[in-house]
C-alpha cells in the first residue's frame, strides 16, 4: 500500500521507512512546463499527471527516488499546427545528492535535496521537459496536405545562387 503525495520528503526518514508513494498532480501546478507547451488554459487545468514512486538506497551507497509518471498532454503540431495528444510515460532513477564522481561513473542522473528534503513536483516537472519531444508531429503523415509545397518553398532560398545577388547590385549601380 503506498501513501499519498505530499509537497516535501525528507530523504532520510523516507530511505529508513522505505517510503513509497502515489497520487496525481496537477499539470498547472507545473509553471514550468506550462511555459513550453502553448495549451489552452481550460485543458491545462483539468489535466494530471499520475505519479508513483519509492525511496531505496542506490548501488553507489546514496539514497534514490525511483518511480514512473504517467499523463497525456496537448502538443501543437508542427506540421498542421493543430492540437495532438501525447501520451507520455516516463520511468525516472535519480540519486540524491550524489558527488560528482558518483555521477561519473553511473547511469543514473543526481537530484540535489533542499537541506535533506526534496520537492517531488520538481522531480516530475524536470522529468516531463526532458522527456518532451523536440518536435511534436502527428503519426499520421498526410495530416497536412500543403505539408509537401511548404517544405519545398522553404528550402527553396538555400539553393540560390549567390551570384545572382551580386549581379543584381551590379545592374543598380
Ligand atoms: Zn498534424
Amino acid at each position: 500500500m503506498r501513501d499519498k503525495l505530499r509537497k516535501s520528503y525528507q530523504v532520510q526518514k523516507e530511505l529508513a521507512q522505505k517510503g513509497s508513494f502515489e497520487g496525481q498532480i496537477a499539470l498547472s501546478d507545473l509553471k514550468r512546463l506550462g511555459e513550453l507547451i502553448p495549451l489552452e488554459a481550460a485543458a491545462v487545468q483539468q489535466r494530471l499527471i499520475d505519479v508513483s514512486f519509492e525511496f531505496l538506497r542506490h548501488e553507489l551507497d546514496v539514497p534514490m527516488v525511483a518511480g514512473r509518471l504517467e499523463t497525456s498532454l496537448e502538443l501543437l503540431c508542427q506540421r498542421c499546427l493543430r492540437p495532438m495528444e501525447h501520451p507520455m510515460s516516463v520511468d525516472f532513477r535519480l540519486m540524491i545528492d550524489a558527488n560528482d564522481e558518483m555521477v561519473e561513473h553511473s547511469s543514473d542522473d543526481t537530484l540535489y535535496s533542499d537541506g535533506g528534503y526534496i520537492d517531488i513536483s520538481e522531480v516530475v516537472e524536470d522529468e516531463l521537459i526532458l522527456a518532451l519531444p523536440l518536435v511534436a508531429m502527428h503519426e499520421d503523415t498526410d495530416c497536412n496536405e500543403n505539408w509537401q509545397v511548404a517544405e519545398i518553398q522553404a528550402e527553396a532560398p538555400k539553393r540560390e545562387n549567390p551570384f545572382a545577388v551580386l549581379q543584381q547590385l551590379k545592374t543598380t549601380d
